[in-house]
């Protein structure tokens, strides 16, 4: 997933706009020739494009996300990026075993608020691994 993505991206439950990108494992690849800059919101400058005329948006190009998290601080859902894919499944497509073990795989990397009052799925105890 590019990081440009993020400036289309709004939360399939409350439609919130932006959402925060936590990026676990990425790549460098080769931009493509054509270049559309982020227009509402850049995620990898993490800058509201509001009042900004442009920016540098090579990089929201030339990395690829391949594990991550998107988190939706309206609503507190967080929604999995896997294999390079964003899963922005509504709570009932979702699997809750697969969800927590996403969360144990990574919580190294993800904030507590989301290990333990994401929605749907979180993790109950901060002790077991
Ligand atoms: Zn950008
Ligand atoms: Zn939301």
């Amino acid at each position: 997933m590019k990081y440009r993505l993020m400036d289309l991206l709004a939360c399939p439950i409350c439609k919130k706009f932006p959402l925060n990108l936590i990026v676990f494992m990425e790549e460098e690849i080769k931009p493509p020739h054509k270049i559309v800059r982020c227009e509402l919101f850049c995620a990898y400058h993490n800058i509201d494009l509001s009042n900004q005329v442009s920016t540098d948006c090579e990089k929201c190009y030339s990395r690829e996300i391949r594990d991550g998290l998107i988190f939706c601080g309206n609503c507190n859902r967080w929604y999995p990026i896997e294999e390079e894919i964003p899963r922005m499944l509504p709570d009932e497509l979702r699997n809750k075993n697969d969800d927590i073990s996403f969360l144990n795989k990574w919580r190294m990397k993800i904030p507590e608020r989301i290990l333990y009052e994401g929605k749907p799925s979180s993790l109950t105890t901060r002790n077991n691994i």
